[in-house]
């Protein structure tokens, strides 16, 4: 099978960083993922120039949204800001030629209705200037989450089904958050293309722990609490751009890469 497989980079020298890893994409983040403030490119020479070499390189960018964005949340001092960065990271992205914004699904509070978080969600993204697509991302726990199980994934795509420029929203499936909310991940993939219709990008990742813990830890392929059949089966049936989250440096990442040609 043919599908590229790429890591997670430093955005100094994202494109230099495939090439050193021998990988066609890479995921980066434009600034302090933990942050409210506006994305800042780290590559020295600006956004034109690191499009220009992407592309003379052979080299597919995506770009992961800070953690603290909720679009869905119900309390406009984080619902507000959160719209204003995404815009401010798609906008971004769009400017190095990124292939995509992963952002993560938001959560509301116990005291709210969940309706009220798709709603929001889908006027986030009704509000949006979509330059570049966006790619939402399951997320692995928590109680009132909107993208953690398959049912409320679902929903979310009822919503956003109505939203302009809804062909621009994609799906990233990640296999640790997956695991982690309790989701069965044999036939997982054919299950979220049954409710998304898409799935444009896979994050692959092993999990420290036990499924349905909720918990969001990523680790190194086969290191974990997943069956590695499992990781390989989801791989297989997304045949989908696939991310390796699995941290540390380019040779650490370079090593998931190995244990998973092995097993292709
Ligand atoms: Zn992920």
């Amino acid at each position: 099978m043919t599908f590229e497989l790429g890591m997670t980079v430093d955005q100094s020298d994202p494109v230099g960083e495939a090439l050193r890893g021998q990988v066609p994409i890479v995921q980066i983040q434009i600034g302090d993922p933990q942050s409210w403030k506006a994305p800042k490119l780290g590559f020295e020479d600006g956004p034109e120039a690191l499009r220009e070499q992407a592309e003379r390189a052979g080299v597919g960018i995506y770009v992961h949204a800070p953690y603290v964005i909720n679009v869905a949340s119900t309390n406009n001092r984080i619902r507000i800001p959160s719209r204003k960065i995404l815009q401010q990271h798609v906008s971004a992205a769009a400017a190095i030629g990124a292939r995509g914004v992963i952002v993560h699904g938001g959560h509301v509070t116990a005291n709210d209705d969940p309706a009220q978080g798709y709603v929001n969600w889908f006027k986030a993204v009704d509000g949006l200037r979509l330059e570049c697509p966006i790619l939402i991302e399951n997320t692995a726990g928590g109680s009132h989450a909107m993208a953690r199980y398959l049912d409320s994934i679902g929903r979310l795509w009822e919503q956003l089904a109505k939203a302009s420029d809804f062909d621009q929203v994609g799906f990233c499936l990640d296999t640790c958050h997956a695991h982690a909310s309790g989701e069965e991940l044999t036939g997982i993939v054919e299950r979220a293309r049954a409710i998304t219709g898409r799935i444009d990008l896979v994050h692959l990742n092993d999990s420290r722990d036990v499924a349905g813990s909720g918990a969001d830890r990523h680790t190194h392929l086969g290191q974990g609490q997943i069956d590695p059949d499992l990781l390989v089966e989801v791989v297989k049936q997304a045949d989908a751009p696939t991310i390796l989250e699995t941290h540390g440096s380019i040779e650490d990442q370079a090593a998931d890469v190995a244990w998973l040609r092995q097993r292709l």
